[in-house]
């Protein structure tokens, strides 16, 4: 079986559940940087490249101010996350707004900030104009539809998607947005989510440099940026291969020099909005195994729950586990790994086949660094656990406490029962 590693040894780790107590999220500062950089490389030959994390993904400033500082934006969709972008210092076109059925209090915000506001219906032309007014740059959500297959469970296929504009509209959104003063126009899609082949995102810079330039000839606008979105996936399963990122970026540059350069648009810029493949795989739920019982089959409880990391419990997706101290030890028991709601999809793996497990070990929960904290809740009246940082010379550092109980109760006036 191919291993999964760790960034810390046994030892430290030790440390660390000492100090901060289980559970707790952890993220690797350096991995994370040096993910993010080999990315920019990976297109470097665009001028102005520029990748907006994704911020649901991991809500977190102190993570966003790593990338911020690796030169990366943000992607937000809520008024919450524009906040949060606003409080790590980021400005104007560094923000991207890809919302939907979007408030006017977040048009509003979104304007201030100067963000780059991504429509996502052509009726949301008007309601911008009116709610908060159109800005000198903008752009559009661009959904293909039927004229691009294999969507995955995550997202759908695009034909089923709630998101964006169809193919016959665009053309007279944009010209629609010239004539109510747009001067600067940015095209967006997002198709897919956690793709494992290179060549979907090849594609699909194909499918929007094609549209750029049928914008062009149609409508007489030259799309100055191209937003490719997200949905790079990341390796889940041990025995799964990371994107090629280096094989994408050159790939498109191929593609590039096709269909935009031959028609008079370069230079266009190029832009990303991932999530999952900036944290994913740099950050780790760490527990300890809490209580062990043997019925129609053998289940681990742990400290952690279903609210720390839902993914398992909605998608059926695959986290690997590994046992701290025993991953030189044969897999040769078979376990459903649980949390504690009272909710039987409350599994963080079923059938996994895992060494022996002792109540007191500590389980790392692999891959949990995106969707994971931050899709949490508080059903069962379950409390969000820590966030920590494991920094670049090895020190930890606490970015977001636990819950309390006091938390949890705030929106409540008891003396009023
Ligand atoms: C979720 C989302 C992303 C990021 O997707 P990943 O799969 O995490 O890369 C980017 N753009 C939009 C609009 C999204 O909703």
């Amino acid at each position: 079986m191919v291993q999964k590693n760790l960034p810390f040894s046994a030892e430290e780790l030790q440390n660390i559940v000492e100090n901060y107590k289980t559970p707790f999220h952890i993220y690797d500062e350096k991995a994370i940087r040096d993910n993010v950089r080999r990315l920019q490389k990976a297109f470097s030959w665009v001028k102005g490249f520029k990748e907006h994390f994704a911020v649901k993904a991991t809500p977190n400033p102190y993570i966003m101010k790593i990338l911020a500082e690796e030169g990366i934006g943000a992607d937000c969709s809520s008024l919450a996350e524009l906040v949060l972008a606003e409080k790590v210092g980021l400005k104007g076109e560094d923000i991207v707004f890809t919302s939907n059925d979007t408030p006017a209090e977040e048009y509003r915000k979104a304007r201030e900030l100067g963000a780059l506001i991504n429509l996502d219906d052509i009726t949301h032309i008007d309601f911008l104009a009116k709610e908060a007014g159109i800005p000198e740059m903008i752009s559009f959500r661009y959904n293909p539809g039927p004229l691009r297959q294999g969507g995955n469970t995550i997202i759908g296929n695009p034909e089923d998607a709630k998101y964006g504009v169809s193919k016959d509209q665009i053309f007279d959104g944009y010209a629609k947005l010239r004539s109510l003063g747009a001067k600067r126009f940015g095209l967006h899609t997002m198709v897919i989510s956690n793709e494992l082949d290179p060549d979907y995102f090849v594609e699909t810079a194909r499918m929007m440099f094609e549209l750029a330039v049928e914008i062009k000839q149609k409508v007489g606008i030259r799309i100055e940026i191209v937003n490719l979105g997200g949905g790079i996936g990341i390796p889940y399963r041990p025995e799964q291969e990371a994107v090629d990122l280096e094989y994408v970026g050159d790939n498109i540059r191929k593609v590039y020099e096709e269909i935009i350069v031959p028609n008079g648009l370069d230079p266009m810029r190029i832009a990303m909005e991932c999530g999952r493949m900036i944290t994913g795989p740099y950050g780790y739920l760490v527990a300890t195994a809490l209580h062990k019982k043997e019925i129609y089959k053998n289940y681990i409880g742990l400290d952690a729950c279903m609210a720390d990391l839902m993914r398992p419990g909605i998608y059926g997706a695959y986290h690997h586990i590994t046992v701290v101290g025993k991953e030189n030890e044969e897999s040769d028991h078979r376990y459903d790994v649980t949390g504690s709601l009272c909710e039987n999809n409350d599994k963080f793996a079923v059938d996994r086949m895992l060494p022996k497990i002792d109540i007191g070990d500590v389980i790392v929960i692999h891959d949990a660094g995106a969707h994971g904290h931050a899709m949490g809740f508080n059903y069962n009246g379950k409390l969000r656990s820590k966030e920590l940082l494991l920094k670049e010379d090895r020190t930890v550092e606490l970015i977001r406490r636990a819950e309390t109980l006091e938390d949890y109760f705030a929106t409540i006036d008891f003396s009023k029962l």
